[in-house]
């Protein structure tokens, strides 16, 4: 539904926000794209939508070139950005109705559509208040009624969970797992919360400085990093703390630092016998194992690296 090849973006002076990248989602598949600040997230959605004009390479969605045909890439797609795009003033059900005839949609098929989607978004009851009235959870929601408005196959969210209490954002992630169930609905996401990307994406890819380092399925990413990895605080150099501990056979070629927490994928060592050795050496403290989640997988593919010959 969505496929992506040597896609590159490069801004007036010679920013290169996208370096050439490859994926494709299939049809009724929940994608993620993953990545800090700054990764080409946006500028990926950007040209997918045809609002960014791609530098080199291709996209197509639903089959249509962005570039060559991009009227019809966005006639199969919708998209819901961060900022709100639905009219303050108006009721829910008016905001719904003047999207359904831009997209022109015949009045009966979209009276039913409305009734169909503000049930299944939870936002039935508030159709006839004025949208400024509503929460921010509410109107996210009222906004991903109206990009379906249209009957896309292809739903991108730019960061749909963003600013949101972390209720209403579980309640949201529910929902946006929902709607593809008994529909072939593609969802691309961008999201920084990667609990959410886990939950919800079928295959992740996480982007750093405009390429992609890494795509798969969220638990076989997770699994990459092996059963068990230990966590320490480095009392004084990291450096020589690394090169100690490789010494003494803790593989900690994959090792990651936040501050000066290390984090050590074990491999195949125990986490019992790792625990032992760092403890004899005295490098570090606050030593202790734990399963490797998606965070480690993020800091480990997007921090900065470690040197090697540490
Ligand atoms: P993300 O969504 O992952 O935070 P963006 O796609 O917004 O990343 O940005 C990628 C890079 O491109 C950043 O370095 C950003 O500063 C740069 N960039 C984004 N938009 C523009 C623009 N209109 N002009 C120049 N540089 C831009």
């Amino acid at each position: 539904m969505i496929e992506v090849r040597q896609l590159r973006k490069v801004y007036p002076g010679d920013v290169e926000a996208v370096k050439g990248i490859d994926f494709e989602v299939a049809p009724g598949e929940i994608f993620g794209l993953l990545g800090p600040n700054g990764a080409g997230k946006s500028t990926t959605i950007g040209m997918l939508t045809t609002t960014i004009r791609p530098s080199g390479g291709s996209a197509r969605v639903g089959g249509f070139d962005v570039a060559e045909n991009p009227l019809a890439a966005r006639r199969v797609s919708s998209v819901v950005f961060q900022e709100p795009v639905v009219d303050r003033s108006l009721s829910g059900r008016t905001n719904l109705e003047l999207h359904a005839r831009l997209w022109r949609v015949e009045p009966g098929v979209a009276r039913q559509r409305i009734a169909e989607l503000s049930d299944a978004l939870g936002v039935a009851d508030l159709l006839d208040r004025a949208v400024g009235d509503y929460s921010g959870g509410e109107r996210r929601r009222l906004e991903i009624a109206r990009a379906l408005v249209s009957e896309p196959r292809v739903l991108f969210l730019d960061e749909p969970t963003v600013g949101l209490d972390p209720r209403i954002r579980h309640e949201l992630l529910e929902v946006i797992g929902r709607l593809r169930a008994g529909t072939d609905l593609t969802i691309l996401l961008t999201t920084h919360y990667l609990d959410e990307a886990e939950r919800l994406c079928d295959r992740i890819a996480v982007m750093h400085e405009g390429r992609i380092v890494a795509l798969d399925h969220p638990q076989r990413l997770r699994h990459e990093l092996g059963r068990e990895l230990v966590e320490l605080h480095v009392r004084d150099d990291l450096p020589a703390a690394l090169a100690v501990l490789r010494a003494h056979g803790i593989p900690a070629e994959d090792a990651f630092s936040v501050g000066s927490t290390l984090t050590v994928p074990l491999r195949d060592l125990s986490a019992g016998e790792a625990i032992a050795t760092i403890n004899d050496l005295g490098v570090a403290t606050a030593i202790s194992a734990r399963e490797p989640t998606l965070d480690d997988v993020y800091l480990r593919l997007t921090g900065d690296r470690l040197a090697p010959a540490a």
